[in-house]
């Protein structure tokens, strides 16, 4: 921002720099208007007539490294890699991250987490998580927003299992199955919040 001392004459007087600002809204509403109308009789252009997304409808365009919410990466035969070493919990700055650790059947596997469990109603969507582990267990590839659920705090930790059924559905029916799948469920929040199947 200029300070007062550097402004020009017609910048002080300040009645320039709002019709200068009227002119630039005025001029955005005429253009999204007309791609509008283009678009509505059929006509195509290279704008999106209007900058919302219809929501859940509609998925707006993420970058490639967009911290979607979390998953526990699965081995090749479908077990779980993480090794309940602790790392993304000593990581995580909101201290929101639960591991139970167990021995494994398997004498080659040394520790595996029996409970593992996120409250996504503390987490900050950080990464941290994801950058400590030192096996690639945890990523928050997955594209799709955090999670509505009931009115109940503790219906907002994920637990193991939903983490791991994450990747199932990445791996198994690809990145648009799983937003399909949460936007319906968004669907059914947004027409009853309180009594959706959750
Ligand atoms: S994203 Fe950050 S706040 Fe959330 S669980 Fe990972 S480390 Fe914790
Ligand atoms: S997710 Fe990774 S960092 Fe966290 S406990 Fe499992 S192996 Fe360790």
């Amino acid at each position: 921002m200029k300070r007062r001392e550097d402004m020009s004459f017609l910048e002080r007087l300040y009645v320039w720099e709002i019709a200068k600002g009227v002119a630039q809204t005025t001029g955005d509403l005429i253009k999204h208007l007309a791609t509008f109308l283009m678009q509505t009789v059929g006509i195509k252009t290279q704008e999106r007539p209007w900058v919302t997304y219809q929501y859940p409808d509609e998925a707006r365009p993420y970058a490639p490294r967009y911290r979607g919410r979390h998953r526990l990466t699965l081995n090749d035969e479908g077990s779980i890699r993480c090794t309940a070493c602790f790392l993304c919990a000593t990581a995580c700055p909101a201290n929101c991250i639960y591991i139970e650790p167990a021995e494994h059947d398997d004498p080659s596997i040394e520790k595996f987490p029996a409970r593992y469990e996120i409250d996504t109603l503390l987490c900050v969507y950080c990464g941290y998580c994801v950058e400590a582990c030192p096996v690639d267990a945890i990523r928050m590839d997955t594209g799709i927003h955090p999670e509505i659920y009931p009115p109940d705090p503790r219906s907002f930790i994920e637990d193991k299992e939903t983490l791991m059924l994450r990747s199932r559905i990445l791996e198994d029916e690809g990145p648009e199955a799983l937003f399909t799948r949460h936007r319906e469920h968004m669907k059914k929040v947004e027409r009853d919040p309180f009594n959706a199947d959750y």
